[in-house]
Parts: C-alpha cells; structure tokens; sequence
C-alpha cells in the first residue's frame, strides 16, 4: 500500500505549527490507541501511520528533509522501529487515563521517556517504564478492603555496574563510528543525509566492557512482592499507583510506577451500586400480606433481622441501613436493599388448597379485572 503524505496523514496543512502538529496527533492518537480500538487491525495500523507522521513532522530535523525529499528523505533515520512501538504501547495503555489525571497530562511526558525514546538515544536519562498489574480481587474484599501481598518483575539499577553498563574498573569509551559525534554521514545518490550513529545510537561513547551481571543495560529483572492495602470501598476498574515501583530509569532518570488495576469479581447474591448493595428475597404471600420478621445474611456474613411489614407488595424495597459498603473518609456507609419476590407455590397440600379456596371466596376477587398499562406494574 503507497504510504499517505505524511501532512495528510495528520491533516494539517504543510505550514502548520508544531502545536498545531502536537494537536491533530494527540486526536488521532486518542481515536485510534489500539487499547480504544482492542482486536482493530484498522485502527492499529491509523495509530501507527499518525505516530509515524508526528514523530517525523515533530522533529525539527526530521521535518525540513522530509519537506525537501519526501519519504526518501527520512528513510532510514532512526523512526520508531517495531520494538520501540510495542513498548509505547506498554507504556500508553500503563497510563492511559491513569491516576495523573489525564491522557493530555502523560502525554508530554511520554514523549519525553520511553515513546520515541529520544533522550535515551542521546545518552540522557530516562523514565523507566510504568508496569500494569491486573488485580482480581473479590467482591467481598472490594467492599470492605483487604490487604494482599502481590508479586511481580521490574526491573531495578544493576548492582554490579550501579547502572553504568561497564564492567568493574573499565569506562565507556569514544564510539569509533562516529568520533563521538553521534551522528554519521551517508551518501544516498545526490545528497548525503546525517543519521544518528547506528553503533551507539547517538551517544557519541560505546561500553568497553559490558558488566557481566547485566550485559551492559545497566539493568536488572528483580522479582518484587509486597503489601498492597486495598481500601474499603474501591470500584472495579480503579487504578492505585505505587510510584517508583516500576523498571528503574536509565542515566539517573526516575523509576517508572506501578500500576495496579482492580477487577471486581462479581458475587453470586450481590450486586453493588456505589455504596449501596442490592439482592432478592423470595417471599410468601402470606408473609407479605400478614407481615413477617425474618433474619437474612448479609455480604459479611452477618445475621441482620429485616421486618416486613403487613401488605408488602411485589417488588418492594426494604432497606437494612448501614449495611452495605462501609463510611470511609469521603463516602457515608451505604445501605443493604433487599428486593422483595413474591414466591407463588405451585405444589398444594389438600389442606393448603382448602385454605385457600376458603380464602378465595371470603376475598371475592372481581371476575372481570381492569386492565392497567405495564408501567404501572413495573414500577
Ligand atoms: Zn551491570
Ligand atoms: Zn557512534
């Protein structure tokens, strides 16, 4: 498939500023993110064209080539290769909406860590990734909190080289490709372009010797537990974000965090409306007509009394006050709803039957009922 203008691609004109540029990709970006788009081999592959077109049109080198040659022009200069776009989009779907606040917020700083990864090339620090945990956890521990040890790998500074890379007493040394320039000269037909050095990826120096215990990344995977307290009340979906705890950053930059997203089990009684929980109770009509008390069990296994009063009708709600998800600092605690069911028996008893028949005549049921609409019943 011929590749798109790269201004098309963004739909910007070719005059268009760099903020402009920033804009129409943050649109794109946000439409087609493949963690929107989940399985869309179309949007992918829109995500991946506008990322291409930004990372080009953003660059100030990049830009006037690309302007003067075309794609020939840019070819070959160091565009995110496919490795460097699937951990972009690790580090996106990390903090896509995260507890930062929001996608325009991480944006910047994304391109200025791990997406592109252009100060890493340049040898100055860089953000270590931010690690998503998937935690499941059950609805009981949801409503009234729990602690959990959870277990992971990040990946933390070397202790052997302390993040340098180099083996004990040796130093990185000027790359011979380039001259510590960074950059190297190649000649294409007419022109020549200037690329970034493909021996030290822009550094200018190279490691001598590589650490052994991390091979030069400067890096190690450590595998990590620890307590995670889950407050009383947490929703399904809900981000908490352990800062620093992510892969360690290179050249002095800071840790990435860690990012632990919730998943609620569901319960097979209750369900849950923000603080309140709801379930079903089957009752007779006798009880619902006479009244009645009976004692129910609650999500917490507590035996709780719930009176119902004479002439309960079908699909009433009774309330247990305070017993749904527990007061916490900003939320009242909430209530336990029970939905009332009338239960019809199907299997009488001779006696059942005559009670009933004796009942039905002292009630003298109108033969010809009035119709009522159905949103009077399911009201
Ligand atoms: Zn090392
Ligand atoms: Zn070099």
């Amino acid at each position: 498939m011929a590749k798109r203008d790269y201004y098309e691609v963004l739909g910007v004109d070719k005059s268009a500023s760099q903020d402009d540029i920033k804009k129409a990709y943050r649109k794109l970006a946000v439409k087609y993110h493949p963690d929107r788009n989940p399985g869309d081999k179309e949007a992918e592959d829109k995500f991946k064209e506008a990322t291409e077109a930004y990372e080009v049109l953003s660059d100030e080198k990049k830009r006037p080539m690309y302007d003067q040659y075309g794609f020939a022009g840019v070819d070959g200069m160091d565009q995110g290769g496919g490795a460097q776009y699937s951990h972009a989009f690790h580090d996106f779907s990390d903090l896509f909406g995260g507890a930062a606040g929001g996608f325009s917020d991480i944006f910047d700083s994304l391109f200025g860590g791990g997406f592109g990864g252009s100060s890493s090339r340049r040898g100055g620090p860089a953000s270590g990734s931010s690690l998503r945990y998937n935690l499941r956890i059950s609805f009981k521990d949801a409503v009234y909190g729990t602690t959990t040890d959870i277990h992971f790998k990040h990946n933390e500074t070397c202790d052997s080289c302390h993040g340098t890379g180099c083996a004990a007493g040796s130093s990185r040394k000027t790359c011979p490709t380039c001259n510590g320039m960074g950059q190297v000269r190649t000649g294409a037909g007419f022109f020549t372009i200037q690329q970034t050095c493909p021996k030290c990826g822009g550094r200018g120096t190279i490691i001598d010797k590589p650490c052994t215990s991390c091979r030069g990344t400067g890096l190690q995977e450590k595998s990590k537990r620890i307590s995670l307290k889950i407050p009383a009340g947490i929703d399904d979906g809900k981000r908490i974000v352990i800062h620093g705890m992510g892969d360690a950053g290179e050249n002095g930059g800071p840790s990435g965090d860690l990012v632990v997203i919730i998943n609620v089990e569901n319960h097979p009684t209750f369900e849950r409306n923000g603080q309140d929980l709801y379930c079903a109770i089957p009752l007779s009509m006798a009880q619902l007509a006479l009244g009645c008390e009976v004692t129910v069990t609650g999500l917490n296994d507590k035996k709780l009394p719930l009176k119902v009063p004479a002439g309960t009708e079908n699909g009433h709600l009774l309330r247990i006050k305070g017993e749904g998800v527990p007061a916490t600092s900003s939320s009242r605690a909430g209530d336990l709803y029970v939905k009332v069911m009338v239960q019809i028996p199907t299997r009488l008893s001779t006696k059942q039957k005559d009670l009933l028949s004796q009942y039905l005549e002292l009630e003298n049921p109108p033969t010809e009922p009035k119709l009522i609409p159905l949103s009077q019943f399911e009201k």
